[in-house]
């Protein structure tokens, strides 16, 4: 029972790309979100947020985030109003817009071959 079988390798079809920016570890600095409107961040995590949860009094965040929040204060962290579980609902279209935006932040980071099909399948070529 010697006979390893080598796998072949799997058939490739995309173009050699440059290879992957080697990470510096001295300093973690996020991708440039300059052109991303702060209003997308989730106050308390700073991320864009995941599943959109919007207050009674009309502050937005993660559902995580929020959740956890309220799990030991009963309070918006950003206007220090009263809130509790009851008084936060999913934000549907602020989650449709999200995804879109953090789908472009990903298309951007991606390789160019696949920036490039982005754009095919923008233009519906
Ligand atoms: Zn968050
Ligand atoms: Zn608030």
């Amino acid at each position: 029972m010697c006979a390893t079988k080598s796998e072949p390798p799997p058939m490739e079809s995309t173009a050699p790309s440059s290879p992957p920016l080697p990470r510096s570890s001295e300093e973690e600095k996020e991708p440039a979100e300059a052109d991303i409107d702060k209003d997308v961040l989730c106050p308390i995590c700073m991320q864009i947020i995941k599943d959109a949860f919007t207050t009674a009094c009309g502050h937005s965040f993660c559902y995580t985030c929020i959740s956890i929040h309220l799990r030991n204060k009963s309070d918006c962290p950003c206007c220090s109003r009263y809130l509790s579980n009851n008084h936060i609902f999913p934000n549907f279209l602020l989650n449709k817009l999200l995804k879109k935006i953090s789908a472009r932040q990903s298309a951007r980071n991606a390789s160019p071959v696949e920036h490039f099909r982005q754009t095919i399948l923008q233009t519906g070529m």
